[in-house]
């Protein structure tokens, strides 16, 4: 997220912010309120805007953040300088209280965002950047768009897709239809979700040995057939033969339609980058729904960290 300027004002800064609070909301979420002064210029743009959080590194300052390039600032430092930069959501911004929530997944000790939300406790302090209130245009990293009319919508995603999951459901209008999957680690996972009622909401938890992509796959695949297939149908479009994603890799695999599709069925995925992978192939290739209608986002990539 480097600091792009709409006219002279930045789309994004950084936010110096503490821990306020830290609550355990089930056995893989922890969500932490941070509170900050300068939070009052946080841009409250809901669905599933995205941050980065920059974590304390080595008893780093961030004094880099202080330049007005502060991500080339981040980038000059030597490779073992620099404090870990993670991609999170919004879960809620109170701007006026001066209060950030977001829901952090612990995966154990493998990555220092999750080792850090592990240990984090009321006055521990870091760097979050996200969207700037003055800034007089829009400041994007905010990717829920259907167009209008959708009315089959297919939101899916894993645990790390659960925050952004939430707050676009809560803002679907009331006469939205569709359905929400999530795979979650495990059965107390499951988190209250407020979804109109037309849009059926399926909780996918793991167990056991079962892989990332298990459970969700198969259930967007029926998801698929009971929400696109008629409309593909009608349509006459048959699968794509071949999969454009072939030669993608996958910490790129993330596209947006520019002009979203118009037949009515629109899906959004995220979460795991094999997983997501898998869900679109399946969506374009297999059941031929047009790529204008799927937005899909490689949100972490198992078995290695950003680059
Ligand atoms: C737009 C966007 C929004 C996101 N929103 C959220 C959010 O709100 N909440 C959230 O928790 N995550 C979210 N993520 C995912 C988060 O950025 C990654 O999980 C991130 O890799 C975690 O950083 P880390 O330092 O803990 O682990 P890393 O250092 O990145 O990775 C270390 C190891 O842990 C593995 N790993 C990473 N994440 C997980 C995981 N969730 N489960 C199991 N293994 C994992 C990696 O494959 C790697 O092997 C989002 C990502 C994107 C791109």
């Amino acid at each position: 997220m480097s600091p792009k300027t709409r006219g002279d004002v930045p789309a994004y800064l950084p936010f110096h912010v503490e821990v306020s609070r830290t609550v355990r909301l089930s056995p893989s979420f922890v969500r932490v309120t941070f509170a900050g002064d300068t939070l009052c210029d946080f841009a409250d743009n809901g669905l599933d805007q995205r941050i980065n959080v920059i974590l304390p590194h080595d008893g780093a300052d961030f004094g880099f953040c202080a330049e007005p390039d502060w991500y080339q600032a981040w980038r000059s430092l030597p490779p073992p300088a620099q404090p870990p930069l993670r991609t999170y959501t919004v879960r809620e911004v109170r701007p006026r209280a001066g209060e950030l929530d977001v829901d952090f997944v612990l995966h154990g000790d493998g990555g220092p965002a999750s080792r850090w939300v592990g240990a984090a406790v009321p006055g521990d302090r870091l760097v979050v950047v996200g969207p700037n209130a003055r800034c007089p245009e829009p400041t994007g990293a905010v990717e829920w768009a259907p167009p209008p009319g959708a009315d089959r919508l297919l939101l899916a995603g894993d645990e790390t897709a659960v925050p952004a999951i939430s707050v676009i459901a809560a803002a679907l209008t009331p006469a939205a239809r569709g359905r929400i999957l999530l795979e979650v680690p495990e059965p107390d996972d499951e988190l209250p979700l407020a979804a109109p009622p037309g849009v059926e909401v399926a909780w996918l938890p793991r167990t056991g040995a079962q892989a990332h992509g298990d459970l969700l796959v198969p259930a967007v695949q029926e998801a698929v057939r009971a929400l696109a297939a008629p409309a593909q149908e009608a349509a006459g479009r048959g699968p794509e033969s071949l999969d454009d994603l072939e030669d993608v890799d996958e910490d790129e695999l993330w596209e947006i339609p520019e002009t979203p599709g118009g037949d009515g069925f629109y899906a959004w995925l995220a979460g795991e980058a094999g997983m997501v992978r898998r869900m679109r192939r399946h969506l374009v290739q297999d059941a031929g729904v047009d790529r204008s209608s799927v937005a899909f986002m490689g949100y972490w990539r198992l078995g290695r960290p950003p680059r």
